[in-house]
C-alpha cells in the first residue's frame, strides 16, 4: 500500500507537518526544575471538590519552582458543553485562590498564550497534521465499520471467549486496500481513523507514576479510535498532542485514567513524543455510616462534593485551601502548625506524598480547620469576608446587619476573643456565624431557642427583679454582684463553692440566674460574656427582650 497516497486521500487539506508545530511551540524557557501543569476539564459547568483537589496539586507543582499552570478546555464532546462553563471554572478556582498563568480565559494574542489555541475544537488542524503523519507511516488507517459490524465482532469474541475489542485479526478494516478505501470514501461511507497498534499481548509496559510508583500493565493492542467520524479527536489522541505541544511536564489526572495509560504510552511512542510524568490521583473518599466502610464521594449522594456548597454556606476559601493541603500532603499539617505564620505556599509540596489509596474527606476535620484559621484572622478581615458573603447570599442582612460597622466589629471581637487571654474558636463558616450572632439583630428569626429550665413564675420573678436592679452604668463585676443578690433572694447559691459542697440546699446557683437572663436576652443558654453582649446591644433592646420574656 502506498501510504503517502492514502494520507493525501484522507487529508487533502493538511498543509503543515509535525515539524512545523514542533518549531512553532518550542520547549519553554523556564528556570531549572520548573514544571508545566494543566487543568483540562470538559466544559460541563460542573466542577467539584475533586477537581479543586487536583487543581491545587497542579498549581502547587507548577508554582513551587516557577513553572506554568494553564487551562485547556477539552470540548471535543459537543453534547456535554454548557455555555459559560469556562467562566465558571476560572471564577470558581479564583474564588479558591487558584490562578492560571495561561490558557483558556486569557486573550489568545496575550504574550503568555503562545501555546494555544487552548480549546481543543480550535486545534483540529493540528490533530489532522499528526494523524496524517501516522497514516503516512502506516500507523493509522480509516475504518468504515458500522455499529452492527462492531456488535457482530463483539458477539463473536464473546462466543470465542477471547478479549473483546478492535484488534489483530478482528480489526476488519485493518488491511483494506487503497482501492477499497477509495471506493468507500467515494460512496460517502462515514469512517473513523484508527491507530494500527504495534502492541503485543505478551509484553508489558513499565512506567513510574509520580503518586502510585512503578506501574506495570499489558501493552495496548487495540486499534483505538484517533479521530471520530466528524474528524474530531478522541481524548486519547488529543491529550497526547496537546500535552506534548503545550510542553506539559506533569499530568495530574483522575485515577480512572490509569487503565488507559498503555494506550497513551503507545501513542506518545508512535508520535515520537516524550512521555510526561503522570500522577494519577486517588478518589476523594468518605466514611459511610451505613456500611461502616469507605466509599467514593458521589455527586448524587453527597452535596459536599459540589463547590457551590462551600460558597453558598460561606466557607472561607483560605480554610478550604488549608484543608485540601492537609488532604494532599500528609506532612502539611505538621508543617503548618510549626510555622503558623508562614505563607502556606512556602510549604514544600511533593507529588510523591499524595495519597495513593483515596484521600478521606472528613467534615469534622474541615470544621476544626475552619475554627482554627478563622480565629487567626483580624476582626477587620473577618468583617470584610462576612460582608462580602452576605452581599452575595443574604442581601437583606448585608444591608441591615452591616449598617453599623462598629457594632458588627464589636460582636466579632467578642466572638473571636480579640484582646481576651485566648482567642475563641466558635466560628466555622459564614452561614453558621450568622446563625450564631443573629440574635443581636433579630430575635424573631431565631428558630431554635433554648428553653428556660425553671418554671414560668420563677423566671418571671427573677427577670422582674433583674429589671428593677439594673443600671446600665454598672461595670461587669457590679452587674454580676446584682445577679448574686438575686440568687440569694430566690434560694439559689451566690457562692459556687457553697453550692458545690451542698447542692441539695439550693434551687441552683448564680449561674442558673445568669442563664435565665441570658436566654431571655439572646434566646440561647450558651454565649460569650453576657455583660458585653448587653452593652453591645444597648439598654433599650435588652430591656425589651427581658420584658418580652416576662410576658
Ligand atoms: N478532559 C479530561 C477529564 O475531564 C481530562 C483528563 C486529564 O486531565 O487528562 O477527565
Amino acid at each position: 500500500m502506498d501510504n503517502q497516497k492514502l494520507a493525501d486521500l484522507l487529508f487533502p487539506e493538511v498543509v503543515n507537518t509535525p515539524e512545523y508545530y514542533e518549531e512553532k511551540f518550542p520547549y519553554r524557557k523556564l528556570p531549572n526544575k520548573a514544571e508545566v501543569t494543566r487543568m483540562a476539564p470538559s466544559p460541563t459547568g460542573f466542577i467539584h471538590l475533586g477537581n479543586l483537589y487536583s487543581a491545587l496539586a497542579d498549581e502547587r507543582i507548577a508554582h513551587r519552582n516557577g513553572g506554568v499552570f494553564y487551562l485547556r478546555i477539552e470540548d471535543t464532546d459537543e453534547k456535554r458543553k454548557v455555555d459559560g462553563a469556562v467562566e465558571i471554572i476560572i471564577d470558581v478556582l479564583r474564588y479558591f485562590d487558584i490562578e492560571f498563568d495561561e490558557g483558556a480565559g486569557f486573550d489568545d494574542s496575550a504574550p503568555q498564550n503562545a501555546y494555544g489555541p487552548y480549546f481543543q475544537r480550535q486545534r483540529v488542524e493540528i490533530y489532522h497534521t499528526y494523524a496524517k503523519s501516522l497514516v503516512e507511516r502506516g500507523l493509522a488507517y480509516p475504518c468504515f465499520c458500522s455499529e452492527e459490524t462492531l456488535e457482530a465482532v463483539h458477539a463473536k469474541q464473546e462466543a470465542d471467549k477471547v478479549l473483546t475489542g478492535y484488534y489483530g485479526e478482528y480489526a476488519v478494516c485493518r488491511n483494506l486496500s487503497y482501492e477499497e478505501i477509495k471506493e468507500n470514501i467515494k460512496a460517502g461511507k462515514p469512517y473513523v481513523l484508527r491507530l494500527r497498534s504495534q502492541g503485543s499481548p505478551e509484553k508489558e509496559i513499565t512506567f513510574v507514576d509520580s503518586i502510585k510508583g512503578e506501574i506495570k500493565l499489558p501493552e495496548n493492542i487495540h486499534d483505538i479510535v484517533l479521530l471520530k467520524k466528524d474528524g474530531i479527536p478522541t481524548y486519547h489522541f488529543a491529550h497526547a498532542i496537546d500535552d506534548h505541544l503545550m510542553r506539559t511536564t506533569t499530568v495530574v489526572r483522575g485515577g480512572e485514567w490509569l487503565a488507559s495509560a498503555p494506550i497513551h504510552y503507545e501513542l506518545f511512542n508512535v508520535l515520537g513524543f516524550k512521555l510526561p510524568a503522570y500522577a494519577h490521583t486517588a478518589h476523594l473518599m468518605k466514611f459511610d455510616e451505613e456500611t461502616g466502610g469507605k466509599r467514593k464521594l458521589s455527586k448524587r449522594k453527597d452535596p459536599e462534593l459540589s463547590l457551590d456548597y462551600y460558597r453558598k454556606d460561606g466557607y472561607h476559601p483560605y480554610c478550604m485551601k488549608v484543608y485540601l493541603m492537609t488532604l494532599l500532603n500528609s506532612n502539611f499539617e505538621e508543617w503548618h502548625e510549626k510555622f503558623p505564620d508562614k505563607n502556606i505556599n512556602e510549604f514544600p509540596f511533593t507529588v510523591e506524598k499524595m495519597s495513593q489509596s483515596g484521600a478521606l474527606f472528613d467534615k469534622d476535620k474541615l470544621h476544626n480547620i475552619c475554627k482554627n484559621e478563622l480565629s487567626k484572622l483580624s476582626e477587620e478581615e473577618l468583617y470584610i469576608f462576612l460582608y462580602d458573603w452576605a452581599k452575595e447570599n443574604e442581601p437583606q442582612k448585608a444591608e441591615l446587619w452591616f449598617a453599623d460597622k462598629e457594632k458588627m466589629l464589636q460582636i466579632l471581637r467578642l466572638y473571636m476573643g480579640v484582646g481576651a487571654k485566648r482567642r475563641r474558636k466558635d466560628f466555622m463558616y459564614a452561614k453558621q456565624v450568622f446563625e450564631m450572632i443573629g440574635y443581636f439583630f433579630d430575635m424573631e428569626q431565631e428558630a431554635k431557642k433554648d428553653e428556660f429550665k425553671q418554671n414560668k413564675e420563677t423566671v418571671a420573678a427573677i427577670l422582674n427583679e433583674y429589671l428593677s436592679m439594673y443600671n446600665h452604668e454598672d461595670d461587669n463585676s457590679e452587674w454580676f454582684n446584682k445577679l448574686k443578690a438575686i440568687a440569694d433572694k430566690y434560694g439559689f447559691a451566690s457562692d459556687m463553692k457553697a453550692y458545690k459542697a451542698n447542692p441539695e440546699n439550693f434551687k441552683g446557683s448564680v449561674s442558673d440566674i445568669a442563664e435565665i437572663v441570658r436566654i431571655a436576652v439572646t434566646g440561647r443558654a450558651n454565649t460569650p460574656d453576657l455583660w458585653t453582649i448587653v452593652h453591645i446591644m444597648g439598654e433599650a433592646q435588652m430591656k425589651e427582650r427581658i420584658q418580652a420574656a416576662i410576658d
